[in-house]
């Protein structure tokens, strides 16, 4: 059971979370926390202050934060009370004396301010757990605090580390089973991990529910619930569709694509422990358990409108590189892709004609690199600005008309990088990013908010939770 950051967001939050698992218990939970909403944005920014050299003013930006842990402690707790004040006193001189170390180191290299900001953001979720460990055992659940370094091992790739899988699971069965068959609950913050050396990592950013799904495959769980602050994947970002509703039901393939291309609600690599092993995801809102819930899970269904979800994804950048060269050439997309391989720069969308290829990148630190090499291939023409939408639902591809109505509902928006060919189950493609609200509000209004009564049957099936 994975509690995001707004799932512990204050002392009302904490009790809900203890609520819940408390509920549960009997079906032996292990719990995965987010830092408490906020905190890991005011660490990161507290750690680039410090890094522009005022220590002192970047130590002081975190007091509100450690009060907002303070307040909960004295709402919620009182044997364990003192324990959690002292440790919110230890963590808080370790964190502003790493600040000050920082300040004063004027040539440290990018890998080392990395470093040096994976061990400050790892405190948001240290504290968490530790406290929602402490609320439980206020609540009469026996509960043990977890440090998640010592379970998730990772490789050295600081501020968004890959776990070291066979480690990991092994470490984890090791430190979790004993608590499990000794019936108490262990807390574990998400998003962290430590290298082999014992250096501390982080997942990137949103990075918990991968933890979560982790442990999860780990341990061979029944199912792994991401408890957020919505009711479930929704079929639009509640935030640009205030009238999405909760997608009963996805399969994993489903989820994923809407994970990679924006919907929040999933870090994009959840689901990949979880398909490994064959392990059910439920997303559920930690607010109001009862208002629904999506669950993801391996087998495929059709849903009567067929469009199950629109998620998008700004900030994206487009490049196309022509060349005449391409013509009936072989080798060509190997020394293009290269070129992205060396930089370590992953590619999202492609696609091709007989002389260009245009594709789409979320990271473009090494663009202007990647621009200079890719030139000698052929010209090269970079888009900036732009937004993917995905549109996601079993038998897309084989559905007549389906791509005639996105496309008619939005004719009046230039659309680039269309993508379909190669799953079943999505259409992808680029836009203006100035123009993305309007084109996720139009479909969603055409897909699901003047639907027929047969698909709103479907977006509010009860479905059975064993949550
Ligand atoms: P947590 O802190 O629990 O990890 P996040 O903020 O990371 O929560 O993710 C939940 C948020 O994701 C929602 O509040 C919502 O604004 C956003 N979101 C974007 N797309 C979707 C979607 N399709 N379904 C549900 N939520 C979405
Ligand atoms: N606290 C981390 C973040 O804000 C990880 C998470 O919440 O999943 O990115
Ligand atoms: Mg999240």
């Amino acid at each position: 059971m994975k509690f995001g950051g707004t799932s512990v967001e204050g002392a009302t939050a904490f009790q809900n979370a203890a609520r819940i698992v408390s509920e549960r218990r009997e079906l032996r939970p292990v719990v995965v926390v987010s830092a408490m909403a906020g905190f890991t944005d005011a660490l990161l920014a507290s750690v680039k202050e410090a890094l522009h050299g005022d220590a002192s003013s970047a130590a002081s930006t975190l007091e509100k934060h450690f009060d907002r842990h303070l307040r909960v402690i004295e709402a919620l707790l009182s044997s364990e009370a003192q324990r959690m004040r002292n440790l919110i006193e230890q963590s808080r001189s370790e964190i502003n004396e790493r600040l000050h170390a920082m300040a004063v180191e004027t040539d440290q290299d990018d890998n080392q301010r990395k470093r040096f900001a994976d061990a400050v953001a790892s405190f948001g979720e240290r504290l968490s757990a530790a406290m929602l460990s402490a609320v439980l055992v206020e609540n009469k659940v026996s509960s043990t605090d977890v440090d998640a370094r010592l379970c998730i091992v990772t490789d050295d790739e600081y501020g968004c580390a890959a776990p070291l899988i066979g480690e990991t699971f092994r470490r984890t069965r090791e430190q979790l089973q004993p608590l499990l068959e000794s019936r108490s609950v262990p807390v574990l913050g998400g998003f962290i991990g430590a290298t082999l050396g014992g250096e501390t990592t982080t997942l990137g950013r949103g990075g918990s529910d991968y933890s979560a799904a982790i442990i999860g495959a780990a341990l061979a769980a029944e199912e792994i619930q991401i408890w957020t602050d919505v009711p479930g994947v929704l079929t639009a970002d509640p935030r640009v569709a205030p009238k999405a509703r909760t997608v009963p039901k996805l399969s994993f393939e489903e989820a994923a694509e809407l994970a990679y291309f924006g919907a929040k609600v999933l870090h994009p690599k959840t689901l990949q422990p979880a398909i490994e092993r064959n392990i059910p995801v439920r997303i559920c809102n930690s607010r109001a358990p009862e208002s629904g819930s999506t669950l993801v899970v391996a087998e495929t269904e059709k849903s009567p409108q067929t469009v199950k979800a629109i998620a998008h994804k700004t900030g994206v950048t487009t490049v196309q590189v022509t060349s005449a060269r391409m013509l009936g050439a072989y080798g060509f997309l190997r020394a293009l892709f290269e070129v992205f391989d060396q930089h370590r720069t992953a590619v999202d969308v492609v696609t091709t004609s007989e002389v260009s290829v245009s594709l789409s990148l979320d990271d473009i630190s090494a663009l202007p690199s990647i621009v200079a090499e890719l030139e000698k291939l052929g010209s090269v023409n970079v888009e900036e600005k732009r937004a993917i939408l995905c549109i996601v639902g079993e038998g897309l591809r084989s559905t007549p008309g389906i791509a005639a109505r996105i496309f008619s509902t939005i004719s009046d928006i230039n659309v680039s990088l269309i993508s379909q060919g190669a799953s079943r189950i999505n259409l992808t493609f680029a836009v203006e990013e100035a123009r993305a609200r309007e084109a996720v509000t139009r479909l969603h209004r055409e897909f699901f908010e003047d639907s027929d009564e047969e698909a709103s049957k479907y977006l509010t099936a009860e479905i059975e939770t064993a949550v």
